[in-house]
C-alpha cells in the first residue's frame, strides 16, 4: 500500500493513475477504522481499480474543542487494517498541508442544514463540505463511497456534487451494525461494556418503530420510541421521522421515510438511522 502524507505526494500519485486511465474508488474516514469503515473500502474495491483511503481527523467539522482533542488517533493500527483490505493507498495529510491558512469560505445548504445534525453541531457541515471538496479536487475519484449511518451528511455531499458539478457519482453504503444492533462507530470505543448494551436499545427503538410504522399515526411512533428509550436510561437529544430525500420533519408518511436518533448514553453521543419503509 502508497503511504502518502502530503498533498504534493497524493496528487502526483493521482496524475499518474490517472494516465493509466484506472478508475479510483475513495473513502473519506476520521481513522479508528471498524467494520463499518472497512466494508466501504470492499464495496470500493468491488467497482473500482484503485481504492484511495484517507484518515483525516478535521478541526474544522468539531464544534467541541474537546470533542477533538478526544478523537481516537490509532494510524498505526489502521494501516495494518488497510494493508490486510488490500488496500491501494493511504493519505495521511498534515492540518497545515490541508489548511495552510484559516478558511473563510462559508457553504449554506439550505432546510438541509438546518435541522437534525446541523441543528445540534453549529458549523459542522460546513467544515464537513470544505474538507470533502478540498479532497475531491485531490483525489478526482470516479466514485467515493459514504456510509449511510451519517444520513444528513450522504444528503449534503449530494447536494454539493450537483451544485459544484463534481464529476464524482456518490455510492451510499448500509450500516454495518455489531450483533447486538449497536451502529458501528469510533465512539463506541468511549462506551464501557454495559454501555454498549445500554446502547444497542437505541437500534431496538428503531427496529420497533419500523414495525409499528405501517399501522399507527407519525406522532405516536415518535412518542413510543422516546418513552422505549427513556426507559433504558438513554438520553434522546432528538427521535424525529423525516423525508429520506430532503430530512424534512414529516407529519404524514412519504414514498421514503426514515427515523433519525441522537442520544447519549453516558456522556458519549450517538447517531442513528433506520429506513422505516
Ligand atoms: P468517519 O471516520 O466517522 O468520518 O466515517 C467515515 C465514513 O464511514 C463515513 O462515510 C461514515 O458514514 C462511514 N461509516 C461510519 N460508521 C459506519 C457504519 N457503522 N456503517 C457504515 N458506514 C459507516
Amino acid at each position: 500500500m502508497n503511504i502518502l502524507t502530503s498533498v504534493v505526494e497524493l496528487t502526483t500519485y493521482v496524475a499518474a493513475i490517472k494516465k493509466s486511465s484506472s478508475s479510483i474508488g475513495f473513502v473519506p474516514t476520521m481513522g479508528n477504522l471498524h467494520e463499518g469503515h472497512l466494508s466501504l473500502i470492499r464495496t470500493a474495491k468491488q467497482s473500482c481499480d484503485v481504492v484511495i483511503v484517507s484518515i483525516f481527523v478535521n478541526p474544522t467539522q468539531f464544534n467541541k474543542a474537546d470533542d477533538l482533542k478526544k478523537y481516537p488517533r490509532t494510524v498505526e493500527n489502521d494501516t495494518k487494517l488497510l494493508e490486510v483490505e488490500d488496500c491501494t493507498a493511504l493519505f495521511l495529510p498534515s492540518v497545515e498541508d490541508v489548511y495552510p491558512s484559516e478558511p473563510t469560505l462559508r457553504f449554506s445548504f439550505g432546510t438541509l442544514e438546518s435541522v437534525l445534525e446541523g441543528a445540534h453541531r453549529t458549523g459542522h457541515f460546513n467544515g464537513v463540505a470544505l474538507i470533502v471538496s478540498k479532497l475531491f479536487h485531490w483525489v478526482q475519484p470516479n466514485i467515493a463511497f459514504f456510509g449511510e449511518k451519517d444520513l444528513q451528511q450522504v444528503r449534503i455531499i449530494e447536494s454539493m456534487v450537483r451544485d459544484l458539478s463534481f464529476q464524482i457519482n456518490i455510492k451510499v453504503c448500509p450500516i454495518q451494525r455489531e450483533n447486538n444492533g449497536l451502529a458501528m462507530s469510533s465512539r463506541n470505543n468511549r462506551l464501557s461494556a454495559d454501555e454498549k448494551e445500554q446502547a444497542s436499545h437505541i437500534s431496538v427503538a428503531l427496529t420497533k418503530a419500523r414495525q409499528s410504522f405501517s399501522t399507527r399515526a407519525i406522532t405516536e411512533v415518535k412518542k413510543e420510541t422516546i418513552s422505549y428509550l427513556e426507559q433504558n436510561r438513554i438520553k434522546v437529544e432528538y427521535v424525529d421521522i423525516v423525508d429520506g430525500y430532503d430530512l424534512r420533519s414529516l407529519e404524514e408518511k412519504s414514498e421514503l421515510t426514515y427515523m433519525v436518533v441522537a442520544a447519549y448514553v453516558g456522556d458519549v453521543r450517538l447517531i442513528d438511522n433506520m429506513a422505516l419503509n
